[in-house]
C-alpha cells in the first residue's frame, strides 16, 4: 500500500491492513513524513479526515524505533483531548494500530473514579490520552509525572479553548520538557489558536485539509 511508501514499519502496516485501510487520507499523506522526521506540526483538520491516525502512526513508529522502558508515572507520548468521548476514541484507535507490537496506554478523564486511572499510571505508559482537568488533578496529587513525554499532541485545540481549558493547557505545558515534538490539531484557526500554536510549536510544518 502507499502506507508502505511512507516508511511505516511492518507491525503497523499489518494493523492497517487488519483495519481495512488501503491508502492514506490527505492529512495522513501530508503529515506523516514530517512527523517521522521529528518536526512539529500544525494540522488544520476536522474530525473524519483521519487525523487520529495521522498522529498515532508516527508515534507508534517512534516507539518501535526507540524502545525504552516507560518512566514510572510518566509517558512516552501525551495526547490532550477536550472530552472523555474523544479521549476514549483516541485510546481505542491506538490500541487497534498497535495490536501487533508491545504497547501500553492509559486514558484519563473526569466524571469517573480516579483509582483505576492512578493504578494504570504507576509503571508509566507508552501513550497517555488525557482530558486537561483530570490530568491536572492527578499531576497535582503526584500520580502523573509530566516531565517525561517525547511527543505531545493537542487534539481539537479549538474545542479545548472553547470549553475554557486555556489556563489548564498553559499549566500543563509549563510542566512539559522543553525538548519535545509538539503537534497541534484544530478545525479552525482563530487568533487564540494562532497564539497558542505560536507559543507551543517550533518551526512547524503546516498541513491543511
Ligand atoms: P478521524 O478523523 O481520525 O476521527 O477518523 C475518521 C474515520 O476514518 C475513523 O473511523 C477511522 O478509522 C477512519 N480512517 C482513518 N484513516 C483511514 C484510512 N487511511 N483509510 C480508511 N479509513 C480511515
Amino acid at each position: 500500500s502507499s502506507f508502505t511508501a511512507l516508511g511505516l514499519a511492518e507491525p503497523i502496516l499489518k494493523a492497517l491492513n487488519d483495519e481495512g485501510y488501503e491508502s492514506p487520507t490527505p492529512i495522513q499523506a501530508g503529515a506523516i513524513p514530517h512527523l517521522l522526521q521529528g518536526r512539529d506540526l500544525l494540522g488544520l483538520a476536522q474530525t473524519g479526515t483521519g487525523k487520529t491516525a495521522a498522529f498515532a502512526l508516527p508515534i507508534l513508529q517512534h516507539i518501535l524505533e526507540n524502545p525504552r522502558r516507560t518512566p514510572a508515572r510518566g509517558m512516552r507520548a501525551l495526547i490532550l483531548a477536550p472530552t472523555r468521548e474523544l479521549a476514549a476514541q483516541i485510546g481505542a484507535n491506538f490500541a487497534a494500530y498497535a495490536r501487533h507490537m508491545k504497547f501500553s496506554y492509559a486514558v484519563v478523564f473526569g466524571g469517573v473514579g480516579q483509582g483505576r486511572q492512578v493504578d494504570a499510571m504507576k509503571r508509566g505508559v507508552d501513550v497517555l490520552v488525557a482530558a486537561p482537568g483530570r490530568l491536572l488533578d492527578l499531576v497535582g496529587q503526584g500520580h502523573i509525572d509530566l516531565s517525561t513525554p517525547e511527543i505531545v499532541v493537542l487534539d481539537e485545540a479549538d474545542r479545548m479553548l472553547d470549553m475554557g481549558f486555556v489556563h489548564d493547557i498553559r499549566r500543563i505545558v509549563a510542566k512539559l520538557p522543553s525538548e519535545r515534538q509538539t503537534l497541534l490539531f484544530s478545525a479552525t484557526m482563530p487568533s487564540s489558536i494562532r497564539d497558542l500554536a505560536h507559543s507551543l510549536l517550533n518551526d512547524p510544518a503546516i498541513e491543511q485539509v
